[in-house]
């Protein structure tokens, strides 16, 4: 009886070491949620297509994320509305609770603030990282950390910022640093008083190294307003989301694990100016560092997981205009609708007397239009759409802002718009709105656990999923 008694407790006690040993260590450890924002299954499938055009050719080449094993689709509502913003979107994925459109990880009464997966990873032991290639208190990062009623409290979000402890921010800057209209005590300041280290110099951010804590890494190269440049105008200096996505792997690698999320943030302002080809190179460059990751996983593949999703889609983007595309016409748009809006500006202050057939020069240079030997002619109407377009831009004194806010939609009938409309359609492509669509995101998963993932779920269930699979 005895000898039976000490057996079950040997069996007992080997049988708990073994579910004890198997729950610390198969758990999901290194955990990438890489956001797309604005990225639904067209945004993606157009990259796939561009990325494969050559002419005469019907094939696409998948991206990355694609290959990933698990693919399905998350609906994205939130708690106002069958369409969603980024942040209703982004507190539903950080909290698993869904918000109104326009607040920031807290209740549609504004009332509660919700717990996110940040704090829960954070008590648990876990390193966290937040990334973006748009400013970091704008609204998909600022709902992995920040509780504010508006998304528009860029200087209220920044401020409270450096609350939480969170390891390692990385990629873009503070917007309004001293408040919207300046004078305000400075966030940087207040990040490093409560002990944070703010790296945004190329040899700063290459200091940076494993075991270091408390830091804001921002991108030396970028635009005055703190986001990325354009992944298309190719700004040699400028560090990449994927560099920024490596130097956090390297700055939190730990025992322990690490939550990271990381945000292409500006293939949803492509979008909503419907600039194709800009986004695409945005699309790409989230794909870049979803590479970085893709490598980290093959080294751990049983306890790292990558997810890569969306908040939600933009632009009502559709491949094809009567049954066809031709994506092998975008390669020729060499810049961005922003930046070529800049040149028409500086044209302007420079030459204000140019003639539209030196303008049509410039267009074809930086969007093919008008070379014929590229099947990019110009019909009647399009050429009168670009006179239209120069017209208002340089006889009438139309102002046209290069630095307007992405959601600014008074340029539309700018030369720069005009081009890409004309080029997006030539091309194939069309576009049913500037705003956002209530279409379910895609999700991509490989790694620990990604079975989880294999129905159609809400974006509520998202960080239950993760958190489940981390053991918190
Ligand atoms: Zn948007």
């Amino acid at each position: 009886m005895l000898k039976t008694i000490k057996n079950i407790v040997i069996i007992s006690m080997a049988l708990f070491c073994f579910i004890g040993y198997s729950q610390t260590e198969t758990k999901a450890k290194y955990v990438f949620l890489f956001i797309g924002d604005g990225m639904g299954a067209s945004q993606i499938y157009t990259a796939e297509m561009y990325l494969n055009a050559k002419p005469g050719e019907i094939k696409v080449e998948p991206l990355l994320m694609n290959s990933f094993p698990v693919r399905t689709n998350m609906t994205n509502y939130s708690a106002s509305s069958y369409v969603t913003t980024s942040c209703a979107a982004a507190t539903a994925m950080s909290t698993g609770l869904k918000t109104n459109n326009g607040i920031i990880g807290k209740s549609p009464n504004q009332k509660i603030d919700y717990e996110n997966i940040s704090q829960k990873a954070k008590k648990a032991g876990f390193k966290v990282g937040i990334l973006s290639s748009v400013m970091i208190d704008h609204a998909t990062p600022a709902s992995f950390y920040a509780h504010q009623n508006s998304r528009d409290m860029y200087y209220e979000i920044s401020m409270e910022l450096p609350n939480y402890n969170i390891d390692y921010f990385g990629g873009g800057g503070f917007h309004y640093p001293e408040g919207e209209n300046g004078g305000q005590p400075n966030s940087y300041e207040n990040a490093i008083k409560k002990g944070y280290t703010i790296a945004n110099s190329h040899e700063e951010i290459n200091k940076l190294k494993h075991g270091d804590e408390k830091i804001i890494a921002i991108n030396p190269d970028m635009y005055p307003s703190g986001e990325f440049y354009w992944a298309i105008d190719k700004n040699e200096e400028a560090l990449t989301l994927a560099d920024f996505t490596k130097k956090g792997i390297e700055v939190m690698d730990n025992d322990k694990g690490f939550f990271m999320m990381v945000e292409g943030g500006k293939i949803d302002w492509a979008c909503h100016g419907n600039d194709g080809v800009t986004m695409i190179h945005e699309v790409l460059a989230l794909n870049e560092a979803v590479r970085v990751a893709y490598e980290f996983y093959k080294e751990r593949p049983d306890e790292t997981l990558i997810i890569v999703t969306a908040d939600h889609e933009t632009g009502s983007l559709y491949p094809g205009i009567n049954y066809a595309m031709n994506p092998e016409l975008l390669k020729y748009q060499k810049i961005s609708v922003q930046e070529f809006k800049r040149k028409m500006t500086d044209l302007k202050n420079t030459n204000p007397e140019v003639s539209f057939n030196t303008l049509s020069d410039l267009i074809q240079e930086d969007f093919g239009l008008g070379n014929s030997e590229i099947g990019l002619t110009l019909d009647k109407d399009e050429l009168s759409m670009l006179k239209l377009a120069y017209n208002a831009q340089f006889k009438k004194n139309n102002a046209v802002d290069a630095d307007a806010d992405y959601l600014d939609k008074n340029d539309v009938n700018s030369i720069a718009e005009t081009a890409a409309y004309i080029l997006n359609k030539k091309a194939g492509i069309s576009w049913g709105s500037g705003d956002h669509s209530g279409t379910p995101v895609p999700v991509k998963v490989i790694g620990k656990g990604q079975e989880e993932f294999s129905e159609y779920f809400d974006n509520t269930d998202l960080p239950k999923k993760i958190q489940k699979l981390m053991g918190i």
